[in-house]
């Protein structure tokens, strides 16, 4: 779906209400510009075709007014990467590389993100979920074998690496993704094993001490039985759904 951008400009003191009123007509993102002083100059990126009439109405109401604005080229991924900060996610310090923590405590775990395109930075409330379950789950002894499926960037299995699994393997059914995966094992001097596949089809039953499947629920729904039949006896099962 085309994408529509629109520039308002509104009295500083309205910049809220507009807001609002954009959020209610359907914007999916607003970005404050520059303006004049007293001013405020929205940017407000619209999918498709917003309810002009109504928008210029209600805008005029507001003393606001608008145009229509080429969509801007913006590079989200890289946005994103300067935007990101370390933080903590349990015993887990998620820092980028290119900012590590000056200090570690001493029951803390360095786990370096590089974010990409490929999903999995410990911002997400499912991944931190299952980076948590995982911490639990070793607190009972250090699983012989690990499966994450659905890996992204690598995070959960990375994680089960730093913190002493045997063996680690990951799948994902997507090649950026892998290629994502990759890095992140070697930057954070971990052996992961690293399975192209669809869910848990290309994997041998009963092995795994430890499964993690960070995935949609419908995703979880068709693969139950086969992820299931993947666990070693008194294995354990962390589920969590985007
Ligand atoms: N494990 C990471 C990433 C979860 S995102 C975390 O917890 O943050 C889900 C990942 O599952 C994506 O990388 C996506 O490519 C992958 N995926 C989606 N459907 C899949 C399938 N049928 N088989 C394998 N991987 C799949």
């Amino acid at each position: 779906m085309a994408i529509r951008a629109f520039r308002i400009t509104v009295p500083e003191t309205r910049e809220d209400e507009v807001a609002g009123l954009l959020w209610e007509l359907g914007t999916q993102g607003i970005e404050v510009q520059r303006a004049r002083d007293g001013e405020s100059a929205l940017l407000a990126y619209f999918p498709g075709e917003p309810p002009l009439d109504e928008l210029r109405e209600r805008l005029a109401v507001l003393s606001a007014s608008m145009e229509p604005v080429p969509v801007p080229e913006v590079d989200w991924v890289a946005r994103f990467r300067d935007s990101f900060r370390g933080f903590t996610v349990g015993r887990f310090r998620i820092a980028p590389p290119w900012d590590p923590p000056r200090t570690l405590l001493p029951d803390e775990q360095l786990l370096r993100i590089d974010p990409g395109r490929a999903f999995g930075t410990g911002t997400h409330e499912s991944t931190r979920l299952c980076l948590r379950e995982i911490e639990a789950s070793f607190e009972n002894g250090k699983p012989r074998c690990v499966l994450d499926i659905g890996t992204g960037t690598g995070i959960l299995a990375t994680a089960a690496a730093l913190l002493g699994a045997g063996v680690v393997v990951a799948v994902d059914n997507d090649s950026e993704s892998l290629a994502s995966a990759r890095h992140h094992a070697h930057l954070n001097g971990v052996a992961v094993l690293l399975v192209r596949g669809n869910a848990a089809s290309a994997l041998r039953p009963g092995q795994f001490d430890l499964v993690l499947a960070n995935l949609t629920a419908p995703l979880l729904r068709t693969h139950a039985g086969e992820i299931i039949r993947l666990l070693a006896p008194c294995g354990v099962l962390v589920l969590s759904g985007l």
